[in-house]
């Protein structure tokens, strides 16, 4: 199965990609967590990104593209895999038919997630995860059984991530709506997007996805 998820910041590509990797056992690959690492590691990439990540922008597509290219050389990716947050802008989503015909792949589908702007800035804004095993959990959504320790893991770490708040946020918004929603027409020409509606429970979109998987 390989597969993008498309959605603006905050519409759950993360959740559902990792509920998509239990079942179907193929990786996610997310270029946020990926240049997030880059910049944890103080990498060249990681520095190049590091203001641009924080200020919401985008960051550059050879570097993005470089990145993606190579982390689909993987052997866990033989099998499949889901692109999380890539592509992000026409250019990005040229240079991956570019990359899967030299490497002789072929996408099976294009999943967006719907989800009205008012509750992206909500989800987004009180979301935060363990630092030690990455579990996600929210303000108001989902907190921890035991408030401050991990239900996943017992570690009571946890993160924030620095651009996920109401400002930068707005700028997020806006190069997702400029650069990367018409990505939404560059598949749906292909025949390749399915759209689902983001806006309900996390088990109930992971089902609308699944049977979206499961007829391609
Ligand atoms: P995400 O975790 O997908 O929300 O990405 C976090 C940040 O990483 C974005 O706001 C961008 O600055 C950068 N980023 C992630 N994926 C891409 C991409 N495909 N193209 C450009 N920038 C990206």
């Amino acid at each position: 199965m390989k597969l993008i998820l498309l959605g603006p910041p905050g519409a759950g590509k993360g959740t559902q990609a990792k509920l998509i990797v239990d079942k179907y056992s193929i990786p996610q690959l997310s270029t946020g967590d990926m240049l997030r690492e880059a910049v944890a590691n103080g990498t060249e990439v990681g520095k190049k990104a590091k203001a641009v990540m924080d200020a919401g922008n985008l960051v550059s597509d050879d570097i993005v593209n470089a990145i993606v290219s190579e982390r689909l050389d993987h052997d866990d990716c033989k099998n499949g895999f889901i692109l999380d947050g890539f592509p992000r802008t026409l250019e990005q989503a040229d240079a991956l038919s570019g990359m899967l015909a030299e490497k002789n792949l072929k996408l099976d589908t294009v999943v967006e997630l719907k989800v009205d702007d008012e509750a992206l800035v909500e989800r987004v804004s009180g979301r935060y995860t363990c630092g030690n095993c990455g579990e996600g959990y929210h303000d108001t959504f989902k907190k921890p059984a035991k408030d401050g320790v991990c239900d996943r893991c017992g570690q009571s770490q946890f993160k924030r991530r620095p651009d996920d708040n109401a400002e930068v946020m707005r700028t997020r918004l806006m190069a997702y709506y400029k650069e990367t929603s018409p990505l939404l027409g560059f598949y749906y020409a292909k025949g390749d997007l399915k759209s689902v509606d983001g806006m309900g429970e996390i088990t109930g979109i992971f089902n609308a996805i699944d049977n979206i998987l499961e007829s391609v």
